[in-house]
């Protein structure tokens, strides 16, 4: 299963083998074989162990996957360090010319509310932004190219080049610390050029693992943690700490959300 992530047709994510199915995670918490189908007491056991975090089970799994990603993405993904990786060399060879170049609608100005993101809409003159991205990417191949043909090491020569341009690795990782990369990369308050790779990622595991990621998204992603100081607002031990109106507006909002 491969998918492609950008317009471009070169960011993309190929799911190469996998171990396992929603009855191995199963049968390793009962430390028993492995059935064919998923009974209803299977899926209530694995919504549990979801549930409780017992999470072992789930790395009974394994899957790897081939990504061909801009290396700024690869350098946020690699930060994961619970999976394996093996990355192109751009030592050994020489890269290719291929870029990430946002669409206009993703040339978005400096959000003024998170120092980390972008603000909802382009930027007006978001076109311009990208040809000269366009521009300097080609540059930067071409200076390469010639620092190549003069003779200077591919190693060397890379230098020159920008984080947009594309690398490629192969990932291995167990379903426990997939579904935690998940969590973080399928968030809104992640970039969104790595957020898309992990949606594909869900896209491909409602596939393989289906209650699996059913649980996940039940009791991990889409739940709600409340702080102990929301908690005790919500009992009403701590009222001062919230204007009447204010805590109105917090209940409401629980009852929206939860019933
Ligand atoms: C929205 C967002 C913004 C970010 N911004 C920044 C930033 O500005 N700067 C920056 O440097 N990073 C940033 N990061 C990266 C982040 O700090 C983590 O390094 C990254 O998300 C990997 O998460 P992790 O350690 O939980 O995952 P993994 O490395 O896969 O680890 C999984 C879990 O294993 C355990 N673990 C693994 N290794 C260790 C260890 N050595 N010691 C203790 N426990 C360990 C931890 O419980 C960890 O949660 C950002 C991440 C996100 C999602």
């Amino acid at each position: 299963m491969s998918i492609f992530v950008f317009d471009d047709q070169v960011g993309r994510i190929e799911l190469l083998e996998h171990m396992g199915t929603d009855t191995s995670i199963v049968a390793a918490a009962r430390i028993s074989y492995e059935g064919c189908q998923l009974t209803s007491s299977d899926t209530h056991l694995l919504r549990y162990l979801m549930r409780m975090r017992h999470t072992s089970p789930f790395e009974m799994c394994e899957l790897k996957f081939k990504v061909v990603a801009p290396i700024m993405v690869a350098r946020q993904w690699m930060r994961h360090r619970t999976g394996s990786f093996n990355e192109q060399s751009a030592r050994y060879s020489e890269l290719e010319d291929r870029f990430y170049v946002p669409d206009v609608e993703h040339i978005q100005a400096q959000s003024t509310t998170n120092k980390q993101g972008r603000d909802a809409n382009p930027v007006r003159q978001a076109a311009v932004v990208r040809d000269v991205m366009i521009q300097t990417n080609e540059d930067a191949y071409r200076t390469y190219q010639d620092l190549l043909s003069q003779g200077v090491a591919r190693e060397v020569a890379r230098m020159v080049l920008p984080v947009s341009i594309y690398t490629e690795f192969i990932w291995k990782v167990n379903l426990h610390n997939l579904l935690h990369f998940c969590h973080l990369r399928a968030d809104p308050h992640a970039q969104y050029e790595i957020r898309v790779y992990a949606e594909a990622i869900v896209y491909i595991l409602e596939r393989k693992f289906p209650a699996t990621t059913l649980a996940w998204k039940d009791y991990v992603r889409d739940a709600v943690t409340l702080s102990a100081p929301a908690l005790a607002v919500i009992k009403g031990d701590d009222v001062e700490r919230l204007s009447k109106r204010e805590r109105t507006e917090l209940l409401d909002q629980i009852n929206n959300n939860f019933f």
